[in-house]
């Protein structure tokens, strides 16, 4: 057995599909990023400043980080007491890997493991993030960029509140500006809610391209759900397909 092929074992996948090799390319980011969707993403607009919300909490917060950059972001967010979260974790965390990346996943909030080290999607939940990369030939920190919702951790890993959502969606968006990725995938329900400004199931998020400012979005579930419930790890499986196939261009 090749290591593809104990990745789509441990993933409940194995024999359903095999990654053809132009999507490899395109998952390694090789490929034109122009989706032909109803949606009509335009890659190029993938730069653009995030238009104002006036009177918002969340325009005021992008105001301020305006213009920032990698060092001032990660310095902000280490002090940050915007919210109510900070007063019950042990450490920010901020997003981990490449920051030019073609690829950014992002998750709700740091759970336990998390918080102690640092560092977005650790633990079991992390471990098989790594296994859904690499099915699709990524890897951790190569051409991806992972990071959260909110970055400190919420109180017995409930769901971040919505005013907590809103203080800190600010500093993702400003990542994503800095990153400039050409897929982001949201993990999870409120990933995806709060990054398309929806309030909506997983089930009628899944399985068509979004537009997250001109960078398509795809829906999936949250690694740690997939753990509770690894029946969809096979949906998973096709959402990962769909953001490999959005991203040559062949949705
Ligand atoms: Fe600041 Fe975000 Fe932490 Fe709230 S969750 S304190 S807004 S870094």
């Amino acid at each position: 057995m090749d290591r593809r092929e104990a990745l789509l074992r441990e993933l409940n996948l194995y024999p359903q599909w095999k990654l053809r090799a132009r999507s490899a390319r395109a998952a390694q980011g090789g490929a034109a990023s122009v989706p032909v969707t109803a949606e009509a993403i335009a890659p190029a607009a993938a730069a653009q400043k995030m238009p104002p919300d006036s009177g918002s909490p969340i325009a005021k917060r992008q105001a301020e980080l305006d213009g920032l950059g990698w060092t001032e972001m990660k310095r902000l967010v280490r002090d940050c007491t915007a919210c109510k979260l900070r007063a019950g974790c042990t450490q920010t965390v901020f997003g981990v890997g490449d920051e030019k990346a073609g690829w950014l996943f992002v998750g709700e909030g740091p759970g336990a493991d998390e918080d102690a080290q640092g560092e977005p999607f650790v633990g079991q939940a992390g471990k098989l993030l790594d296994n859904m990369l690499m099915a699709i030939n990524l890897k951790r920190g190569t051409n991806v960029y992972i990071a959260n919702i909110v970055k400190c951790r919420p109180p017995g890993n409930r769901n971040p509140e919505a005013d907590e959502i809103a203080a800190c969606l600010p500093y993702l968006q400003r990542q994503i500006e800095l990153i400039r990725p050409r897929m982001i995938v949201a993990l999870g329900k409120v990933a995806s809610n709060a990054l398309l400004g929806r309030d909506a199931t997983l089930a009628s998020l899944r399985g068509k391209p979004h537009d997250y400012r001109g960078i398509p979005l795809i829906v999936t579930y949250h690694p740690a759900y997939l753990l509770r419930s690894p029946m969809e790890k096979a949906k998973a499986w096709q959402d990962l397909k769909l953001a490999v196939k959005t991203m040559e261009g062949g949705m």
